[in-house]
């Protein structure tokens, strides 16, 4: 304990931390340490869901339109967002851990505002299913994003009853989804990416994936559709920002 400690100050004096966004040194009143409380609060949180193939905004976790989609897209941001996009960049590329914190301060927000206490219930035994990387790529990154974000937001007591249950694997190394050039290559680049290792839980279930980015869409509708095919009830695809 005291190593971690010393040699964190040590650090800190070393490289004083600085926020990933405006890349300005951190003050010390700033709530974490990877983003100035000033970038922190420029972002805008949604209040609602929205349809995977439209992007129509819904109230409630139900399609309205494009019903023949296996699930409804939460979004806690808009990829427009600058320091959001920055933060998700420095957890997922540049292996600045210490960003799942506030990225988890928001997704906390976020749900707050989309589940109402008449909504809460749907939770209630749901399964919260980090979305998979393909072993070599978890290799080379050294952790999942989404994992990590996962296991910090069932330490919010709110959302404790929620299951983490890595149920879905990655079975396909894809290529690079921007490299693809449209969504049919996309689509058929992910086909049959994934296995659910244990199908009797997910009958019956609702399966909150969670991810960081929509973008296409083409790995979650291949997602949802596995565990739609595995007799999942509803599905929920939560991420931290959409295009
Ligand atoms: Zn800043
Ligand atoms: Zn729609």
């Amino acid at each position: 304990m005291w190593h971690t400690t010393l040699s964190n100050t040590f650090l800190d004096i070393l490289f004083p931390p600085q926020c990933v966004v405006c890349k300005k040194k951190l003050e010390n009143n700033a709530h974490y340490k990877s983003i100035c409380n000033q970038c922190l609060g420029l972002i805008d949180i949604h209040y609602g869901f929205f349809c995977p193939r439209c992007a129509r905004r819904l109230p409630t976790p139900r399609l309205v339109c494009h019903q023949e989609l296996h699930y409804v897209l939460g979004a806690v941001g808009s990829y427009h967002s600058t320091p959001l996009r920055e933060l998700i960049h420095a957890l997922k590329y540049n292996s600045v851990k210490i960003a799942s914190e506030p990225l988890t301060y928001l997704l906390d927000l976020y749900l707050k505002n989309v589940f109402s206490e008449s909504l809460r219930p749907l939770l209630d035994q749901a399964f919260l299913i980090p979305m998979p990387l393909h072993k070599k790529k978890e290799r080379k990154r050294g952790y999942n994003q989404a994992t990590l974000i996962a296991q910090k937001l069932l330490s919010i007591p709110e959302w404790s009853t929620l299951s983490l249950k890595p149920l879905l694997v990655k079975i396909k190394h894809t290529s690079s989804q921007t490299e693809c050039k449209n969504y049919k290559e996309r689509a058929r680049n992910v086909a049959g990416s994934f296995i659910i290792t244990h199908q009797e839980e997910i009958k019956g279930k609702t399966i909150i994936i969670l991810d960081d980015v929509f973008t296409s869409g083409a790995t979650m509708h291949e997602a949802a559709l596995t565990l739609r095919n595995a007799g999942a009830k509803n599905i929920i695809a939560l991420v931290l920002a959409k295009a």
